[in-house]
């Protein structure tokens, strides 16, 4: 039986393509019955009579995303602007959390390098965000520039662009896939942020391999997806790395003795902002209300 990937869902039909084949398929009624929900995304079997395909099995996921609705994403480009709104440390801490809390690796994107003419405030920046361990690809929508730096992280990959409104992800995606043609939209200055348009989610086959959701992800964000404050620090790459040479199990690395993250801090070896926004996001987590 052949194996394809679903690339979009509307109206009841699931779009499957398997190399050049695209197939316009029904999902047998056996998934609603085990109550399983077919995604854009999913890896699956199918089976072709006629002009139109059933599929017969979803294979397992590695990865789910709630917004938008797909299934095993394995790259996040986190768009963030320099200008316009101006780059937002806190939002990118928060990204990363929720990044790592998923599994998914994440390339730090900051556009709209033509409107930040400070070189000197673009390489502290850059250099920030490399000590965190993350790659970073600086673009221009306008400029045409780093386009061909986030083709080469997208290819092989299913990835997904992600950030607040406003920080260029349609002017992005369009550059990238002239094709495509999203709607762009001027940052209202009365919000401070982008329209918001919304529309189903199909992914785009790239020619080097791989495959982009052409709809951003996650706009905003909540920590849900931590489930315990003792898991924070996990979600830190630098933090992470030093988990066991903190003298107490389970240190959250706020006053106990002996803990590894704070001296790595003192020294300067962990950014005080980064830090910093742990100790804030500990008590986001250690405030929120029950989900039910
Ligand atoms: P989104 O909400 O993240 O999808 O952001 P948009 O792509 O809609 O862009 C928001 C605004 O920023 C629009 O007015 C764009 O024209 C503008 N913009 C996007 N990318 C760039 C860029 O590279 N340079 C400049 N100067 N403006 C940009
Ligand atoms: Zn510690």
């Amino acid at each position: 039986m052949p194996k394809g990937r679903i690339v979009k869902a509307l109206a009841g039909y699931y779009y499957v393509q398997d190399g050049d084949a695209y197939w316009q398929c029904r999902a047998r009624g056996v998934f609603r019955k085990r109550g399983i929900t077919p995604l854009v995304g999913d890896e699956v079997m199918y089976e072709v009579s006629g002009s139109e395909g059933t599929v017969t099995e979803v294979l397992p996921r590695t990865s789910e995303l709630v917004r938008p609705p797909i299934a095993n994403i394995d790259r996040a480009i986190l768009v963030f602007s320099l200008a316009e709104p101006a780059f937002n440390p806190q939002l990118l801490d928060k990204f990363l959390v929720h990044t790592e809390a998923a599994g998914v690796e994440a390339v730090i994107c900051l556009t709209k390098a033509d409107l930040l003419d400070d070189g000197d405030k673009l390489a502290e920046i850059r250099r920030s965000c490399e000590q965190m361990g993350y790659p970073v690809v600086v673009t221009s929508s306008k400029g045409q520039s780093g386009l061909a730096e986030i083709r080469a992280h997208l290819a092989g990959n299913l990835s997904v662009f992600a950030g607040q409104s406003g920080v260029g992800k349609s002017s992005l995606l369009n550059a990238l896939f002239s094709e495509l043609q999203l709607e762009t939209a001027p940052i209202s200055h009365k919000l401070g942020r982008g329209k918001h348009t919304t529309r189903h989610v199909e992914l785009i086959y790239l020619p080097e391999g791989g495959w982009v959701a052409d709809t951003p992800g996650f706009s905003s964000l909540d920590f849900h997806s931590v489930r315990d404050i003792t898991e924070l620090g996990l979600y830190f790459r630098e933090m992470r790395e030093r988990l066991g040479e903190c003298k107490f199990r389970g240190c959250l690395h706020v006053n106990e003795p002996g803990c590894a993250v704070r001296q790595a801090v003192d020294g300067g070896d962990i950014q005080s902002s980064r830090y910093e926004h742990y100790l804030q996001f500990l008590q986001e987590i250690k405030e929120r209300k029950p989900r039910y």
